[in-house]
């Protein structure tokens, strides 16, 4: 059970609040969307969840346990960034299995994990390759395989299909909705791009500057959108 849970969570930098007091419900399994202009909070509320910032207040709870103390790598999480940032000098099996590796996990279970990731991603055939010699669509493929390895029970997605080409973004949207269903775990996905959020999500959480300005499904924002900030971020004619 993996439901995460954000409540009146606030984030400073120093005398600048950036985050004022979110209150996020994220089912087990649902497939949660943050979208909003650039320098509202998107990244620094993953980050947050992820445990790679500390919180100034409120609390985050994953699968039912508040986490504000816990370390990132014991919170069951795995987090796609934008950056492939892949070991240029590793095979992409090697990308795959270095951060087990490095946690002493057993060989066989290792490989298992591996071979799994590489079939549900279809990169079998790329596994001898290093990065540079993939495409864009391919290096983020690996990039989401190495969250897929770790076998987490929330997937955090921060802006991963930015770098690529109109025509990819689709390709991977739809890869990435796949995932979702053939892995079942929840996952929260932050964008800046509304195709992407109307497609993808089960529900939208609508943010501006540090506030939670909307959270529902699509259709429900699109149809009955809280303000005319939303109505516009969403594209309603409202
Ligand atoms: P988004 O991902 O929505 O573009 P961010 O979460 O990255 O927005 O940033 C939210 C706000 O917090 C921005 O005003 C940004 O400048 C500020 N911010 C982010 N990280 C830091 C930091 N490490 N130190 C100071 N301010 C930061
Ligand atoms: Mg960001």
């Amino acid at each position: 059970m993996a439901a995460v849970t954000l409540t009146n969570v606030v984030k400073r930098f120093g005398v600048f609040e950036v985050v004022h007091g979110a209150n996020i419900d994220i089912a087990d399994g649902e497939f949660v969307v943050f979208v909003g202009p650039s320098g509202c909070g998107k990244s620094t509320l993953l980050r947050m969840i992820a445990g790679l910032e500390d919180i100034s207040g409120g609390d985050i709870a994953i699968g039912g346990k508040v986490m504000n103390d816990v370390e990132a790598a014991d919170r069951g999480i795995a987090m796609v960034f934008q950056s492939y940032a892949l070991y240029p000098h590793m095979t992409v099996e090697q990308n795959l299995s270095f951060g087990l590796r490095m946690n002493g996990n057993p060989k066989a279970d290792t490989e298992r994990r591996v071979k799994r990731a590489a079939e549900i991603l279809r990169i079998d055939e790329l596994m001898q390759r290093r990065p540079k010699q993939l495409s864009g669509g391919q290096r983020q493929r690996v990039a989401i395989g190495r969250a897929i390895v770790r076998e987490p029970q929330v997937f955090l997605f921060d802006e991963p299909l930015s770098n690529l080409d109109a025509e990819l973004r689709v390709q991977m949207r739809v890869e990435i909705s796949r995932l979702h269903k053939e892995l079942g775990v929840t996952m929260i996905y932050v964008t800046h791009d509304q195709t992407e959020a109307m497609t993808l999500a089960d529900r939208i959480v609508v943010l501006k500057a540090g506030n939670v300005e909307q959270i529902g499904a699509p259709l429900d924002l699109y149809d009955d959108p809280a303000n005319r900030f939303v109505a516009g971020f969403i594209g309603s004619p409202k």
